[in-house]
């Protein structure tokens, strides 16, 4: 497929008008071809007035239409494999075997949600029949449905350059729930974005759908992003990224005349906590599998677990042994893009001014953009008083804490802000003590794991990537899995309708056999 940098507003193809840039392959510091084009204000309205235009035929496509839609741009995603991880690799210095996987998932995923939408369970169809005779007063006929939301602005990410990225979780979601998408392609992977945003054109066209299905936009600095949140015609967004980046987009969203919801995932540390016993069983395993999985995509993973708490006793050393052997193991990799390779230089330095001491380093960078693997130790009274250090440090950086007792374990474990995943590890014996833990971690996260490390998300109808602040802005959502289809809808009541005027999915006789609450009673009745 050939790039030619334009930006994809519908059907057309625009460019530049508000400037341009070139990818930047960060292992060599050398530009990539072509330019891709900036667009301005300009065409976020025209794609905003596309995404309108194209709202009502699109949430009132028949299921399988739109079920086709995601089976489409999964199979035009197979079809690029090779060429869309080359590219990708080039742009953001990731191995091509993990970026083929990363194709691979999100296809899957795009297949799962159209599967979700066949099922139509997301309509949560629900039913309170007419009662006429009732006492004091007769009922309505009630019926309630999930509809879209409107036209949904989303920020790629810039760490999963695929499956978080144009056709990654979040367009697969938003399409699913019936929402056109606006698509704000993050600038670290101009080229691997518009590989992805002319299959999903594409397909698109070939399901006999409005153009303002999708678009893709791109600018330099912020306005393209804030005009996005400000433009009347958007009804929400999704964000993956800084605390900072997500929070200003979040509260501007609120500043509308109209506030509509902002989605962020923002940061997450996902603390392991690891218990007596099972430290003294396999200390050594332990500390070895925390520290492969945080050196994952040198460290550049939401999921990432960069904080490890143990009791110091039997165990404690051959965890920390196993630990440092690993980092000290491991060679400088290139990071995403400079920015984020500049903020782990100085975010390494914060922990150390904040006491953190360096107990492992891996090999010097050795390309201009590289990241060093560091280990650091703190004690835990030191934790307590110092809480910058359980800020995140996006990059191959993980630290240790030696903690003094189970109620130390406890208060540092209150301290946390939220979380998208947190894990124990633990023995038989242990289980009274993660018992008390428990409840003070389901209040910091969405994910909590046993005996096993935080883990590129599996994509299923349990999963759940979502935490109170500041893992996510809003708690009650996730942006993985299948429920993630929840963020884009929401529910109509339909009282005294006559059957020709239902939605289909709340006709008497329930055209598509889908579940419903009928009287407080699922059947497919
Ligand atoms: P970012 O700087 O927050 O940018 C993400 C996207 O949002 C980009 O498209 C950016 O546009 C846009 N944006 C950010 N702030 C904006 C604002 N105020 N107004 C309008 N648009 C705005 O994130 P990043 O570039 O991916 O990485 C920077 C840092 O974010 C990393 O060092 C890391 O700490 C954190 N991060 C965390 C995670 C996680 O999952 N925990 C994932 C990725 C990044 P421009 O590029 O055009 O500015």
């Amino acid at each position: 497929m050939t790039l030619n940098g334009n930006l994809l507003i519908g059907a057309q193809e625009v460019g530049a008008t508000a400037g341009s840039m070139k990818a930047l392959n960060p292992a060599t510091n050398l530009e990539i071809e072509p330019s891709f084009a900036f667009g301005d204000i300009a065409e976020v309205d025209r794609a905003a007035r596309l995404a309108d235009d194209a709202f009502d035929s699109y949430n009132n496509t028949s299921l399988e239409v739109r079920a086709a839609l995601l089976e489409r741009i999964a199979d035009g995603l197979d079809a690029i494999t090779p060429e869309l991880a080359q590219r990708a690799s080039l742009e953001t210095g990731l191995p091509v075997a993990q970026l083929e996987g990363e194709a691979a998932k999100t296809a899957t995923q795009l297949r799962q949600f159209a599967t979700v939408v066949r099922q139509g369970r997301f309509r949560q169809a629900t039913i309170d029949p007419a009662q006429p005779a009732r006492q004091p007063r007769p009922r309505m006929d009630h019926r309630m449905q999930k509809i879209a939301l409107g036209p949904i602005a989303i920020f790629g990410a810039s760490n999963f350059p695929i499956s978080y990225s144009v056709a990654g979780g979040d367009t697969a979601s938003a399409l699913a729930a019936g929402c056109p998408v606006i698509l704000k392609a993050h600038n670290g992977h101009p080229g691997t974005s518009e590989l992805m945003g002319r299959v999903i054109r594409q397909a698109v066209k070939d399901s006999g759908l409005h153009e303002g299905v999708f678009s893709l936009v791109r600018g330099g600095g912020n306005a393209i992003g804030e005009a996005l949140v400000d433009h009347p015609l958007i009804k929400g967004v999704t964000f993956t990224g800084s605390e900072g980046g997500g929070m200003a987009l979040f509260r501007r969203a609120q500043l509308r005349p109209d506030p509509i919801p902002v989605f962020t995932e923002m940061t997450s540390v996902n603390p392991t906590f690891v218990l007596p016993a099972a430290l003294f069983a396999r200390g050594r395993e332990i500390g070895d599998g925390f520290t492969e999985r945080m050196l994952v995509t040198a460290g550049q993973a939401c999921l990432k677990p960069a904080i490890l708490l143990a009791i110091d006793g039997i165990g404690y050393s051959e965890l920390k042994q196993a630990m440092i052997a690993r980092v000290e193991a491991m060679q400088s990799r290139t990071m995403l893009t400079p920015g984020i390779s500049t903020a782990y230089r100085k975010n390494v330095d914060r922990q150390l001014g904040a006491g953190a001491e360096r107990i492992a380093a891996g090999g010097k960078p050795l390309g201009p953009w590289d990241g060093q693997s560091f280990l650091f130790e703190i004690d835990g009274s030191r934790m307590l008083d110092e809480p910058s250090l359980s800020e995140e440090v996006f990059g191959p950086a993980a630290l240790l804490v030696r903690v003094k007792d189970v109620e130390q374990m406890i208060a540092i474990a209150r301290q946390f802000r939220g979380q998208l995943s947190a894990t124990m590890q633990i023995d038989r014996a242990d289980h009274a003590l993660a018992a008390r833990l428990l409840p003070v971690l389901e209040r910091r996260t969405g994910r909590i794991v046993i005996n096993a490390f935080a883990h590129p998300q599996e994509v299923s109808y349990a999963s759940i990537h979502g935490g109170p602040f500041p893992a996510t802005s809003d708690g009650r959502f996730t942006s993985v899995g299948m429920s993630s289809i929840e963020r884009f809808l929401r529910p109509v009541c339909y009282q005294g309708f006559p059957d020709e005027l239902l939605p289909e999915a709340l006709k008497h006789d329930n055209p598509r056999g889908i579940w419903r609450l009928t009287d407080g009673e699922l059947s497919k009745a």
